[in-house]
């Protein structure tokens, strides 16, 4: 069965009467390449293009918002170069106008490159249910490769991140387009001074760098606390080795990865790094 529901109590309703039963449609570039494959076979799916209102985001100069529903392609041109750099580098352009921001979180593969993105933002996920709302850490929210924290009957509605001060994003893959990450990287700092780091297809969910930040915060960002936190973050991640690339070849990305970005960041500069 396909629903369409045209309201977000309509499709919270429905994902309550079915549960586990039932799928979240968004672009379906995940879900319908799967189904395709012959991967998922779905008895009902919830389609929530009619939410229009889920698809809007805000750019604001303290806290911003992106809706569940907003695409990569919407993205592209927001000045935060974390965001705008992951968004405009997810596949190609027809990828990137149908699949959203929500599914990109919703599938929880540990490439996911605005999910990595997002949680250098230290982001905050917004969920409904028909039992009402709550918000958490997005750093909470990946338990596992494809595994969420989200109950059966939710609904992920949008994103929250105060705004930083300078972002960068670096991704290492196959080829310059349409190649998922090997290694992907976002770093974030903020007027405090406070620094976020999160890493991409180097564990099982997408990866905060919670002990470099910890050295970050007591050291600063000189040149040679920048080169210790590249050494950190090869202790940090926790690769494995797959048909894309070696367990020790992501370890050594993920150092240098760490490195530029701060180098760059330090250095004033605050836009991707490719
Ligand atoms: C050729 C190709 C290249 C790709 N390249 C990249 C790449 O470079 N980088 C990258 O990160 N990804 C890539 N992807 C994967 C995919 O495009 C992205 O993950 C995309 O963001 C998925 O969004 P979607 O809206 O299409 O999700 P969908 O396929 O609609 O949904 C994905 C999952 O999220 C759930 N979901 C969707 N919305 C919600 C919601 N609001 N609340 C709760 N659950 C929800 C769905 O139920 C489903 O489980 C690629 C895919 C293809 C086919």
């Amino acid at each position: 069965m396909f629903y369409q529901p045209k309201t977000l109590e309509e499709a919270l309703a429905l994902k309550a009467e079915f549960g586990l039963g039932a799928r979240f449609l968004a672009g379906g570039t995940d879900v319908v390449v799967q189904m395709k494959k012959g991967r998922l076979a779905l008895e009902r799916v919830i389609d929530l293009s009619r939410l229009r209102d889920l698809a809007e985001a805000r750019l604001e100069d303290d806290v911003c918002y992106v809706g569940a529903l907003c695409t990569h392609r919407a993205l592209e041109a927001w000045p935060i170069p974390v965001l705008a750099a992951a968004a405009r580098q997810v596949g190609g352009p027809q990828i990137r106008n149908r699949g959203t921001v929500g599914g990109n979180v919703g599938t929880a593969s540990p490439a996911g490159d605005v999910s990595v993105a997002l949680l250098a933002l230290d982001a905050t996920v917004d969920l409904a249910g028909v039992g009402g709302t709550r918000a958490m850490p997005l750093r909470d929210f990946f338990v596992g490769v494809g595994k969420t924290a989200i109950a059966p009957d939710e609904l992920i509605t949008g994103f929250r991140f105060r705004r930083p001060a300078k972002s960068g994003f670096y991704k290492n893959g196959k080829r310059h387009s349409v190649a998922i990450s090997v290694v992907s990287a976002g770093a974030c700092v903020w007027e405090d001074g406070s620094v976020a780091l999160a890493l991409g297809s180097v564990a099982a969910t997408p990866l905060r760098l919670t002990g470099t930040e910890a050295f970050l915060r007591e050291r600063g960002l000189g040149a040679e606390a920048i080169a210790e936190a590249g050494r950190l973050a090869t202790e940090e991640v926790r690769p494995i080795t797959d048909h894309r690339a070696s367990a020790d070849y992501r370890r050594a990305v993920s150092g240098v990865a760490v490195s530029r970005l701060l180098s760059q960041l330090q250095g004033g500069k605050h836009d991707a790094l490719v």
